[in-house]
């Protein structure tokens, strides 16, 4: 079966047999060397003076981030089931917050954030995704960071890039928090949450900590030596670093050049034979279509093509389906999983099956053609 889905995705076997080893303890200078590479990495990757990395999923440290760094009140963009994750965290952890929300297919417009923040001085941080997973929609962070700064600079940029990082270099001068999880472009299993900071972020939060397991302060005083508060998820970060060596062996550019070539390719194969990308920016980390038949296509991809891509979420459930593009994918198998598409569309008497999908996304990818 081909893992198709955005999260989690295949772990290569390379990795896999990285992480076979036997099970080394934290507080040793063993694992300090290889937790040092592994952090001085992401600072690179992540392009963030300072990095944390948490033993949870993707929503720790989304956690840990508000609560370190929203002192006051947050305003957050529900775009999508992780944008009203934000909002359900500041809820939970009684942080009051402002909700912009918005179809699952658009950005959130810059005016409407800038809107929002002139007419409550209160925010002191905004939390938005980078790729919102949901309808595999990319947001202008960029230029809304931008524009947020230009207004009050202490206002903290939260971005959850956990299907960002690793797809896309993030421009990240006006970001304080960069979010990401192992389990997306990484390439890793779940368990792996990793935050990248800048000095204003840091200064925030060693000013006023906050939290137990997710006390920020804490994590920093600890990694800067290469150590963690708690116990280090050990194995992911072997597996993480044996992942870095596989990308540097490829070079980073080229990694995040294929990755957006084959996400353009393939979103003209499945134009071409009659879908409708869902979002009206679609990111690189995905290939989001909607279609009535979304839940019957994925079925038949699933049942007999091997190939298992993911469906929507809430009332999208079964009208999105979503085809991974992050990480290693050798094009055979995008081209495999769109031909599984393709043929399934045949299968429904919905169109003829001519290999159609499988063309060009070949022709794209190797080609550029149109
Ligand atoms: C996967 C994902 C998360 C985190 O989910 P976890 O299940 O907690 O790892 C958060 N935001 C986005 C955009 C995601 O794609």
């Amino acid at each position: 079966m081909l893992l198709f889905t955005p999260g989690p995705t295949p772990t290569p076997e390379i990795i896999r047999v990285a992480m076979s080893v036997p099970t080394i303890h934290h507080r040793t200078p063993e694992f300090e060397e290889i937790f040092k590479i592994v952090r001085e990495k992401l600072i690179k990757i992540m392009n963030m003076p300072e990095v944390l990395m948490l033993a949870s999923s993707g929503t720790g440290a989304m956690e840990a981030a508000v609560i370190n760094l929203c002192k006051s009140h947050a305003l957050t963009i529900n775009a999508g089931k992780f944008g009203e994750r934000f909002g359900k965290i500041c809820n939970a952890c009684g942080i009051a917050y402002t909700e912009l929300k918005y179809s699952w297919d658009t950005p959130a417009p810059v005016s409407d954030i800038t809107d929002a923040i002139k007419a409550n001085p209160s925010i002191d941080a905004l939390c938005i995704q980078i790729c919102e997973s949901a309808g595999g929609l990319r947001h202008n962070v960029e230029e809304i960071a931008e524009a947020v700064k230009d207004i009050n600079k202490d206002i903290m940029i939260i971005a959850d890039g956990i299907t960002a990082v690793g797809v896309e270099k993030i421009d990240t001068a006006n970001i304080d928090a960069l979010i990401t999880g192992s389990q997306k472009a990484f390439m890793l299993p779940p368990g792996l949450a990793m935050i990248g900071l800048n000095m204003e972020a840091v200064t925030k939060i060693e000013a006023a900590p906050k939290g137990f397991y997710f006390n920020l302060a804490s994590e920093l005083k600890n990694q800067r030596k290469n150590t963690t508060a708690y116990t280090a998820a050990t194995t992911l970060i072997i597996g993480l670093k044996a992942m870095f060596e596989v990308i540097d062996g490829i070079g980073f550019d080229k990694f995040y050049e294929d990755t957006k070539n084959r996400a353009k390719a393939a979103n003209a194969a499945l134009e071409t034979v009659g879908f409708k990308i869902y979002p009206k920016k679609p990111s690189y980390a995905m290939n989001t279509v909607y279609h009535e038949n979304a839940k019957e296509i994925r079925g038949i991809a699933k049942k007999k093509y091997g190939v298992n891509i993911a469906g929507g979420q809430d009332e999208l459930k079964d009208k999105l389906f979503r085809i991974n593009n992050m990480g290693l994918i050798a094009p055979h198998e995008t081209a495999w999983a769109l031909n599984a598409v393709e043929l399934a569309l045949d299968e429904l008497g919905i169109r003829d099956y001519d290999g159609t999908a499988n063309r060009v996304f070949v022709a794209n990818f190797f080609k550029g053609a149109k």
